[in-house]
């Protein structure tokens, strides 16, 4: 089995690393026509400006829409959960094209810029369940994007907590409209169907338990489509 990564701008040799770990080649794709061969697809982390601007050039948006309409399973890190989105909100944002499909909102660099960047303990329940391992998996969170809204298809994997009060939690929420001490959770990782988005950089990690889920995601769609058209093949 081989998986695309987008391979534009940002971290896609660590994605093609850690795939590579697991025993599975990752592709770069850089062009329209490569994803015709490929039946599943990392958007990494970045600078989703930088991206959609590269992915324009390049005319790869039609196609990447396309992708995700066939549902065929994506997974977008970081920049690449802002690219997924069907709306992103937040400072710079403004004519930001999109690829869409992920019923959600979100919100860009929602907790701050570079050097607020952080690390945080997240419990992953779902993927703990299904991979094994500790309860919790350690967050690597670059300007990083938080998830403010999701539709009823979407399944939350993953929230912190974010507080005003920069002294009870490693995140100080965006917006002066919060109230001093509150304490609230904002959603860093989702899956809805066949895509799959985390706000945080597994690839920059040495557990690659989100890789290997997305794999199962990858190789469930692979069979359900093989086991549809051997259905056509025989009816
Ligand atoms: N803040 C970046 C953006 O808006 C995303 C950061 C990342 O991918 N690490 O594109």
């Amino acid at each position: 089995m081989a998986v695309g990564v987008l391979a534009l701008q940002g971290s896609f040799n660590e994605h093609i690393a850690a795939l590579r770990r697991l025993g599975v080649k990752g592709i770069a794709i850089r062009k329209p026509e490569q994803l015709e061969s490929i039946s599943s697809l990392i958007i990494p982390g970045g600078e989703s400006t930088t991206m959609a601007k590269l992915a324009e050039y390049h005319n790869l948006f039609p196609a990447l829409r396309e992708f995700v309409k066939m549902g065929k399973p994506v997974w977008g890190t970081c920049a690449g959960l802002i690219f997924l989105a069907n709306k992103a909100t937040g400072q710079k944002t403004g004519g930001q094209e999109l690829i869409g499909g992920l019923d959600c909102t979100v919100h860009r660099n929602f907790f701050g810029s570079q050097i607020q960047s952080f690390e945080a303990e997240i419990p992953i329940p779902e993927i703990a369940d299904k991979e094994g391992g500790p309860p919790s998996f350690r967050g690597v969170f670059i300007r990083a994007p938080a998830i403010l809204e999701v539709g009823p298809g979407v399944e939350v994997l993953a929230d912190i907590p974010v507080s005003s009060e920069k002294s009870s939690s490693p995140v100080t929420l965006q917006g002066e409209e919060e109230k001093a001490g509150s304490e609230e959770k904002v959603i860093v990782a989702v899956r809805q169907g066949k895509l799959l988005a985390t706000a945080f950089h597994p690839e920059l990690t040495a557990d690659f338990r989100w890789h290997s889920y997305f794999l199962k995601m990858a190789n469930e769609a692979g069979d359900e489509a093989s086991s549809s058209s051997s259905t056509i093949n025989e009816g």
